[in-house]
């Protein structure tokens, strides 16, 4: 399968890409992204086959649906990953917490939050694909606390990678700062930087597709790639769990093979949602997928009013901040799939130009076909995490703006499978002030408050992020990143 550019392709870049490619180069013409030239089926038996299938096994036969230009035996490397979750056999546990609702966990792996579950893999596929080119690559990425400790994790002393990881100092929580300040490998570099995730987001753009920083790196003999949510090599890994979140209900028999449920997505830059998205469209049983924000309520209003408005709007800074995103990028696929790449690149030329955009009647009813959305204050998350404990079901903030949507947008009586994006560790303050209203207090503190109420330990790499030195100092200006990377790279 080859893929192909979202906003059109401009007659300098290639028609299509492989995958390799289209993972390795990530920026398209006209500043688009890379899609997959028609989604594969899965066919009709395909989930009665794997209703037993343990999820390396689903996950191969779902990547080869796609025939990536990618060995099996890397394949297979980058799968084995999984086997360091909690429990090899089944890396995401689908819990019950009531008759109609089911939470799939996706936070299992090293970093204790969902970025591992496509991170992971994807960092094997990309260091194997340097090293049999016998390139060398820097990867940057720009985190709001989740993505950066799953990039560094991932390419750790890995050949031919290198990583510069941009986040907004103050903007994350101790335990994800700590993730990655304590990183020490010589293969990775964390730069904290003064401002919110979209300034780190967009001066990682800037430098993305700058020619001169490119040319900079290229006398050093290193390519550019990118390790965020808009990398298809990410995306690809984030239709699996949807799908083997499906069969696990037909498991438990929570419903029947051929029903229809409802995703509820805690969504930022749209990566987990477009993975249920596609997951629908390759033939999985959706009713719709349920958008989840916070008070960052963009995907609210696009999916409700057809309007995306960054007219006077800033980031409001909320207890689920890897959610905190004005600019959600892969809105961009969703808007490929559904109007085509001529009036994709017109929309997103009017985001940039006049930061509005405003679907019509007929696209907007396309839109609501597959999604519904709402948005949780943090005041009702709050609510939300206290109820639910006393249920007997500890959750993080991320999570709990799910069960908003689960309560306002199902016009049906279908079974909702809710996704959790993060650990109670790594949002802990915000959950010990739910569970016992004391304001303020810091990680650890509220660590050790939640295991005593909850009556859990906190598990070991928690607690020794606590001990270990800070080896990633480095906090600058905007301004001053780009001569950062270049030092760091000599
Ligand atoms: C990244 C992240 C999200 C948002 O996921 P997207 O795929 O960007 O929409 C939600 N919750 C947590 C905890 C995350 O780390």
């Amino acid at each position: 399968m080859n893929f192909i550019e979202s906003r059109g392709n401009d007659g300098e870049q290639a028609l299509n890409v492989s995958f390799s490619e289209a993972i390795l180069s990530p920026m398209a013409s006209f500043g688009g992204i890379y899609v997959p030239e028609a989604l594969p089926t899965l066919g009709t038996n395909f989930l009665e086959q794997h209703l037993e299938s343990n999820y390396k096994v689903l996950a191969k036969a779902i990547l080869a649906a796609y025939e990536i230009d990618i060995e099996g035996a890397v394949i297979d490397e980058a799968l084995a990953l999984y086997d360091c979750f909690d429990n090899p056999q089944n890396p995401v546990p689908v819990v019950r917490v009531k008759d109609d609702l089911y939470v799939s966990e996706l936070y299992h792996g090293e970093t204790r939050a969902f970025k591992d579950m496509a991170l992971q893999p994807f960092g094997i596929v990309l260091s194997s694909l340097a090293q049999q080119r016998n390139e060398n690559y820097l990867i940057m990425t720009a985190t709001s606390g989740d993505t950066g400790p799953a990039a560094l994790e991932t390419f750790k002393n890995r050949a031919n990678v290198r990583v510069a990881c941009l986040y907004p100092e103050g903007g994350t929580s101790d335990v994800q700062r700590l993730q990655m300040v304590t990183e020490d490998a010589e293969n990775l570099k964390v730069i904290g930087i003064h401002g919110s995730f979209d300034d780190a987001q967009a001066a990682l753009k800037t430098l993305l597709s700058s020619a001169s920083f490119k040319a900079k790196l290229n006398e050093k003999n290193i390519a550019l790639s990118a390790a965020n949510s808009v990398n298809f090599g990410r995306i690809i890994f984030q239709q699996i769990y949807h799908i083997h979140s499906y069969l696990e209900l037909v498991r438990q028999n929570a419903i029947t093979l051929g029903d229809k449920v409802y995703l509820a997505v805690p969504s930022g830059n749209f990566g987990n949602a477009l993975g249920g998205y596609y997951a629908q469209k390759m033939g999985l049983p959706v009713e719709k997928i349920l958008i989840a924000s916070n008070n960052n309520n963009i995907l609210t209003q696009l999916i409700t009013t057809g309007k995306y408005d960054l007219r006077d709007s800033t980031v409001i800074p909320t207890t689920s901040p890897a959610m905190d995103i004005l600019k959600s990028s892969n809105i961009e696929r969703i808007l490929y799939d559904l109007f085509g790449a001529e009036r994709t690149k017109n929309l997103m030329l009017q985001l940039d130009e006049a930061k509005f955009y405003e679907l019509t009647i007929d696209e907007l009813a396309m839109l609501q076909q597959y999604f519904a959305a709402d948005f949780c204050t943090d005041a009702e998350g709050q609510q939300y995490i206290q109820d639910c404990f006393a249920d007997g079901y500890l959750m993080d903030p991320h999570t709990a703006t799910c069960f908003k949507a689960y309560d306002t947008c199902r016009d049906k009586e279908l079974t909702t499978i809710a996704y959790s994006t993060a650990e109670w560790t790594k949002f802990s303050p915000t959950i010990a002030n739910a569970l016992t209203g004391e304001e303020g207090t810091h990680d650890l503190y509220a660590l050790q408050t939640i295991a005593k109420k909850a009556n859990i330990a906190i598990p070991d790499k928690i607690n020794a992020l606590f001990d270990k030195p800070i080896t990633q100092k480095t906090v600058v200006d905007k301004a001053d990143i780009e001569s950062v990377i270049l030092e760091f790279l000599v």
